[in-house]
């Protein structure tokens, strides 16, 4: 009784899913393991999830909306009335269809490594499609466009040479985010300790201070990510306080653990919105992460 009269938890920002179909098929995905998830039949229509939102929006007042999918831009209808109740809207995408105008929005297009790389997770010729997805995006195109790369064991040793590829290109600058595994992960993506881990944050640190401008992460967050930190921020994960994750499952969104599914190992998640969140709410003097 006591719990129906108290006033619905309020997220500044949530993530949805809002469509399992994709246009890729790539190793790592959690959503393709699904059972044919590329049937449009079985998916909530777009009035309905629009109204879902919209209410979801009220009740939790959130302001920025993160859409992933599968792919989003297969749901151009639900984006772009979508993008419409919210402040900020960020899109993920494989970066494998035309981005389309939305307001108030950033694209974050992932991308695992250089060609060979990405292409061995992602699939053949992936790391084109994106290029010439890029190509076609037009100078007066109102959303910023960056690229996030999860960074893993196999991919470590590549950063500076994405970092060197795509600052020519039409992307604005990018993110490192570092692998979440799942519990008893046990895949050659994995470092499987925070201290293995840390060569590649470092690479990522030193990445920051050559090119301060193009890699978007700032300094603290990176640091954070380094095992003498991590462990104190994602045993209180200001991403599982601060962020509402809806799966479409259906008729109906579910809310898994966390944005980053139900079955994860929280000791070594490197998720980005988690120590960026970190750093913020150190830099208002709430929460202090000193050793
Ligand atoms: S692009 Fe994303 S949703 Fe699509 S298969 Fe790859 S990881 Fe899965
Ligand atoms: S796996 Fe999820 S709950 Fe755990 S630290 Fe990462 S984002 Fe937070």
């Amino acid at each position: 009784m006591e719990e129906e009269m108290q006033a619905p938890r309020q997220y500044p920002a949530a993530m949805v899913n809002i469509t399992n179909r994709c246009t890729l098929q790539c190793k790592h995905c959690f959503v393709f393991r699904e059972e044919n998830p590329n049937d449009p039949q079985k998916e909530m229509d777009t009035e309905t999830m629009l109204r879902k939102l919209s209410g979801l929006q009220k009740k939790h007042n959130i302001s920025t909306m993160l859409w992933m999918g599968g792919e989003p831009l297969l749901r151009p209808d639900v984006l772009r009335e979508g993008a419409t109740l919210f402040e900020r809207n960020t899109v993920t995408t494989n970066g494998t269809l035309d981005l389309i105008e939305l307001p108030n929005c950033i694209y974050v297009i992932s991308l695992d490594g250089p060609p060979d790389v990405n292409d061995a997770i992602r699939g053949k010729n992936c790391y084109k499609k994106v290029m010439k997805t890029l190509s076609r995006v037009p100078e007066d195109f109102g959303p910023t466009v960056m690229c996030q790369c999860v960074v893993t064991r196999t991919n470590e040793d590549r950063l500076a040479e994405l970092v060197e590829l795509l600052r020519p290109t039409r992307i604005e600058g990018m993110t490192f985010s570092f692998y979440v595994p799942t519990a008893n992960d046990e895949s050659e993506l994995t470092w499987g300790s925070l201290d293995r881990r840390d060569k590649a944050v470092r690479e990522a640190i030193r990445l920051k201070e050559k090119y301060p401008a193009f890699i978007w992460n700032n300094h603290r967050t990176l640091e954070l990510t380094l095992s003498q930190y991590a462990r104190q921020v994602t045993d209180d994960c200001p991403s599982k306080e601060l962020v509402l994750p809806l799966y479409l499952d259906q008729d109906e969104f579910v809310s898994p653990f966390c944005c980053y599914g139900n079955d994860v190992d929280c000791g070594l998640c490197g998720a980005w919105v988690v120590f960026y969140l970190a750093a913020k709410l150190e830099e208002s003097g709430i929460k202090d992460w000193k050793l």
